[in-house]
């Protein structure tokens, strides 16, 4: 039996301790707050008479492609998963307007933003060849879906999902996307993956996490402060209060904590690691009532750098477990790579940004901002090869895993630590 620490218990750190100790590794998991999950969390947000309700610190939902690593957790974990049923209104804001979101075919065909020849070269689409070398995100677009689409549509999109300009990314954020270029491109590549469900488990996204938690040791309330070799192999680890040892461990945290555990004993990947840029978002979470037609939720984002940093908005069906009975649950995203106006400092002032789009929008009875500091790393183009580096610099017996290796989204996550796990034996 090896042991093996790991240390972050966020999705990432809990998902990968499960596999460990799934393959017969000796698991204990080291999180620094006094609660699982990082930022797959769901926390109380009972309503203004104490009704209970709910808000999501990270992701809203999960987008699960069947026979999928994602997919087959769910399904081991036992969760009682909703889907996300007929939506309400998406859409785009642009020009002082909204107009019907691009993210879907008849989205597509119907938006004012793109020209009938531009919508033409969609179609050429499973006919574009691949490009070699690493590209980033609108280079990929532009070249698969034509230049209008990625100068008119695809910022709102990136923004509102990775809060970053698309040429600031690097593929490496989505590998998913290589992957259908691969299968033919991302109509043919896409049919043949099959469909992809959003789904939420009963008691929000945060019941992920806290399943996996529930199977594991997970120490609370511990954060690692160093990180040591032993003479004979393995590694000592100290936090204020323990000090523990193992033959392996696993780093499942962001860059800063993990560079300064790494200082030491592998400097290079140190560096490596803190060279990552983090996006900060902004985060409000708002009840208002109910707006006739929205009842299945609305989504909306934003063409930078119109909405002065603010990304867009997204609200659950009215029938969500997870909202307050009779009031529309919204959350407002800001911020990332974008720099947000001072008018966009309080709620007065998101909600007067928000109305420029969401005229009919009601004022709101409860409101609550959650920041989230260096809410994922930003993969910039050409990130691969840094994920190479700090790979190869890395000594025996260490591990690193989480969004800057395998791409921020649970769904990705999921597939990188599986096969992580993998090619790992307890022997
Ligand atoms: C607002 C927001 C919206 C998002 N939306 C989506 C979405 O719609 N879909 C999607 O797929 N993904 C989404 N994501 C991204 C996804 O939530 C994250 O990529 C994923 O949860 C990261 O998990 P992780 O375990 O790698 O990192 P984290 O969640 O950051 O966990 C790391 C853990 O390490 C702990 N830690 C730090 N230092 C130490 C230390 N020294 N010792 C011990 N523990 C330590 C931290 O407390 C934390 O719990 C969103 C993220 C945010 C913030």
């Amino acid at each position: 039996m090896r042991r093996v620490i790991v240390l972050g218990g966020g999705f990432s750190g809990l998902l990968a301790a499960w596999r460990l100790h799934q393959r017969g590794f000796e698991v204990q998991v080291w999180e620094a707050s006094d609660a699982p999950g990082g930022w797959a969390r769901t926390l109380p947000w009972p309503g203004l008479r104490g009704e209970p309700g709910f808000l999501e610190l990270g992701p809203q939902s999960l987008r699960v492609a069947r026979g999928g690593a994602l997919d087959r957790l769910l399904a081991e974990l036992g969760l009682d998963l909703r889907g996300s049923g007929p939506k309400g209104p998406r859409w785009l804001g642009k020009g002082g307007k909204r107009h019907p979101s691009p993210a879907s075919l008849t989205g597509l065909i119907r938006t004012p933003d793109l020209g009938w020849m531009e919508k033409l070269r969609l179609l050429a689409e499973p006919f574009v060849s691949r490009a070699p070398g690493s590209e980033d995100l609108r280079a990929f677009f532009a070249r698969r879906l034509g230049e209008g689409f990625a100068r008119e549509l695809l910022p709102a999109l990136v923004a509102g999902v990775f809060a970053a300009p698309p040429e600031r990314i690097g593929m490496e954020t989505l590998p998913r996307l290589k992957a259908l270029e691969a299968r033919g491109g991302l109509l043919i590549g896409g049919l043949r993956a099959g469909p992809e469900w959003t789904r939420v488990p009963a008691g929000g996204v945060g019941a992920v996490t806290a399943a996996l938690a529930a199977r594991l040791d997970v120490r609370l309330d511990r954060t690692a402060t160093s990180l040591a070799p032993l003479p004979g192999g393995g590694w000592r680890v100290e936090s204020a209060e323990a000090s523990e040892e193992a033959d392996a461990v696993v780093l499942a945290l962001p860059g800063g904590p993990a560079a300064v555990l790494l200082r030491a004993a592998a400097p290079e990947a140190a560096g490596l690691l803190e060279a990552i840029p983090r996006l900060d978002l902004r985060v409000w979470h708002s009840r208002h009532p109910l707006w006739p037609g929205w009842e299945r939720g609305f989504g909306l984002l934003i063409h930078p750098p119109e909405g002065g940093g603010l990304l867009g908005a997204v609200s659950f069906a009215i029938g969500d477990p997870r909202g307050v009975p009779g009031l529309m649950q919204v959350r407002t995203y800001l911020g990332g790579a974008y720099p947000v106006a001072s008018a966009l400092d309080a709620w007065p002032g998101v909600l007067a940004a928000l109305r420029r789009w969401l005229p009919e929008l009601p004022e709101a009875v409860q409101v609550r901002e959650e920041p989230c500091p260096g809410a994922f790393p930003l993969l910039e183009p050409g990130h691969g090869a840094r994920g190479a580096r700090i790979l190869g610099a890395l000594p025996p017996g260490l591990h690193w895993l989480g969004p800057a290796r395998f791409g921020p989204g649970l769904p990705d996550l999921a597939e990188g630590v599986e096969a992580w796990a993998a090619g790992l034996t307890s022997g």
